[in-house]
Parts: C-alpha cells; structure tokens; sequence
C-alpha cells in the first residue's frame, strides 16, 4: 500500500512538473491550441514511456499511477475557477513532497472487490477491515489512506436516499464559540459542550507541540513525539467532526430554518493560535456538513453577512451594546436593562437575521452598522 501510494505521488509530480513545463510552451508559442496541455495528454505521455522508464509502476494497480492525472486536471480547473476551501482559494497544484502529503491512492470500481469485511487490494491480496460497509449499492471506487500508523479505506457508492423533511418550520440561529461548539435559539438541546475527551487531547496537544520544539530535529525522540502528534490529530479531528456531525443532524432534523454565521469572527479575535484554528476548523465542517445536508431534508440555510453584530445586539430591543467586552459573558442591554447569557442572546439575534434588514449591515460599515 505504501508503494501505491509512491506511485501516486510520483505520477502526480512527474504530471505536475510536465504540465508547467508544456503549459509554458504553449504561452510561447501565441497559445497553439494543440499545445495546451490537459490531464489526458499527460497522462498518454506517461504511458508511453511507463514500461521502458518506469517498469516498477506496474508492481501495483494501474490506477496509482492513472488517477493523479484526472486529480491534476481537476486541481487546476478548480485554480483557474477560483474555487474556495475552507474559506479560501484554492492555489495552484503544489508538488508533493514524501513524509509532508498524505499517503493515499485511488482504485476504480471495476478492481474493488468485497467479501464480508475483507477487501481485495490490487497486487497485494485480502485485507481485513475493522469493521463491515454499513450500504449496499453499486461501488464507483474506493481510496485508501493512511493517516499516523493506520490505514483506512473510504468507499463512493451509489445509495437511494430519501429523508423526512421536519414538521417543525421554527427557524433558529445557531452561535458557535471556542469554549461551547454551539449555542442554539430554541429547541431541547440548547448548548451543545465541546466534549471533555476533546478538551483533553487538546490541552496534550500543546503540551506535545512545547515538547517537540526542545527536541532535535529528525531524532529519534523527535520522529517518536511528531507520531504521537499526528495520531492525537487525528483523534481531535474524529470526536470533533462526530459531535459536530450529531449537531448537523439534530438542527436539519427539527427545524425548517437554520441561521449561522459567515465567519467565526469572535474567535479570530479572542483566543489563542491553536485554539483558534480547531474552532475554524470546526466551523468550516459544520457549514460543509450543513450544506449538504440542508438539501437532503429541504431545510433553509441562511449565513449571516459576516458584518452582522449578533453579539452586541439586544435580542429585546435592538439596542447595539458596543462597549459589550469579550468577557462579559452576560449581556446585560444599558437601553432596555434586559439581561441574558451572552451566547444565548447572539444566537435569538441569529434566529432573527432574516427580520433584521440585512441590508442596514453594509460590508465594511461595521462601526455604523444599527438595529433596524
Ligand atoms: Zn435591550
């Protein structure tokens, strides 16, 4: 598997390094359309020469070293669109470099093969799997990945779906924090608590990060704790991605109406790098999942401008409190005297973004930016 995903990796760069060097030519040349190079071409190229050059890339499946060329042309098309991720544009296709990129490789689904939990990999044999596919359905392809010292396999699959759209048309806002994941408007689970063994392995974290810092680059002691660090990754990335996956769920299972917000703006601001970056993480997963899922149960998304001050408004009145600190964790309002948890009340001001006018909160206009 770990030759597979050389093969990958090289037919990736061998592509990406012929690309810039013909897509040159091709600007030299006044743009000769027969010169502009495309993933196919490479990848004919690639073949042509396959058995004289690089006979060792047949000692694994054929689609280690084909795929990356259909990656390729994708990685540049979603360049040139300017596509986003997470929040921000794509760049151009970068070399991978051994020991830096995942390790991972494509099969097509005319070579999957699975019999109870054990998978056939191409030119190596059975595999068991830790546990069984959960659907049934035609398989289009599989990929096999391997994240710290385990390997996993991740299968696309055709499955008929149909879902319950809710009978509850309520529409509620949902405010997202560092210290609480989320904080709803309205429903039986108001706070959604970032789980204690996520709070543990994050605290580790940075307890490994300060450690590694002291210790001497490539060691053997270095080598050990950067494992133990991608391993701890992985497990923050899991139990985060499945509490947020039961927040998804809840939300576009009971309500007809989501509000979130654009960007986690009190977060850029308040907290510490790291902290900050598993919130942002957090919150571009959530909206990933919500958009996918909103459509499923034909639920109403709605992102909040990012200039909208859910915060600061008084969710009674529509007071601006702008000398509101951070650390007020209490919104008490100074117009109305009305006092109510700082979360909760950002999140009321969510649930209400569509009766606000969305318009009164002009980008860039934050100072000047009133109730309506
Ligand atoms: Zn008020």
């Amino acid at each position: 598997m770990q030759k597979a995903c050389g093969v990958s990796r090289f037919a990736w760069n061998w592509g990406l390094d012929a690309w810039n060097k013909q897509y040159k030519a091709y600007i030299d040349s006044g743009k000769k359309k027969e010169l502009k190079p495309s993933g196919m071409m490479l990848k004919k190229q690639l073949n042509a020469i396959k058995k004289s050059e690089y006979p060792w890339m047949y000692e694994v499946t054929k689609y280690a070293s084909q795929q990356p060329f259909i990656f390729l042309q994708r990685a540049w098309s979603d360049y040139f669109k300017k596509k986003t991720m997470n929040g921000k544009p794509v760049g151009k296709p970068r070399f991978k470099k051994k020991g830096k990129s995942t390790d991972s490789f494509y099969v097509g689904g005319d070579q999957v093969v699975l019999k109870n939990n054990t998978v056939k990999i191409p030119n190596l044999g059975w595999v068991k799997m830790a546990e069984p596919l959960k659907y049934g359905g035609h398989i289009n392809s599989m990929t096999i990945t391997r994240v710290a010292d385990k390997w996993y396999v991740s299968f696309s699959i055709d499955v008929e779906v149909s879902f319950i759209r809710s009978e509850n048309q309520a529409s509620v806002g949902v405010d997202l924090g560092i210290k609480e994941l989320a904080t709803l408007s309205r429903g039986n689970v108001r706070y959604w608590r970032t789980p204690k063994p996520l709070q543990h392995s994050l605290r580790k974290l940075a307890r490994y990060q300060r450690r590694l810092a002291k210790k001497v680059k490539g060691s053997n002691g270095f080598k050990m704790l950067k494992m133990k660090i991608a391993k701890l990754h992985k497990r923050i990335a899991d139990i985060r991605r499945d509490c947020l996956h039961q927040l998804s769920s809840y939300l576009v299972k009971n309500f007809g109406q989501i509000v979130i917000e654009d960007l986690n703006v009190k977060g850029m601001m308040a907290n510490r790098r790291l902290a900050r970056h598993i919130a942002d993480v957090g919150f571009y997963e959530l909206r990933r999942q919500l958009d996918y899922k909103s459509k499923w149960y034909q639920v109403i998304l709605q992102v909040a401008d990012r200039w909208f001050p859910s915060s600061k408004l008084c969710s009674d009145c529509g007071h601006k409190h702008t000398e509101l600190a951070l650390s007020d964790r209490i919104f008490k309002c100074p117009a109305c005297d009305s006092s109510k948890c700082r979360d909760h009340n950002a999140s009321l001001n969510l649930e209400n973004y569509t009766a606000c006018s969305a318009g009164s909160y002009a980008v860039g206009d934050v100072g000047s930016a009133q109730a309506a």
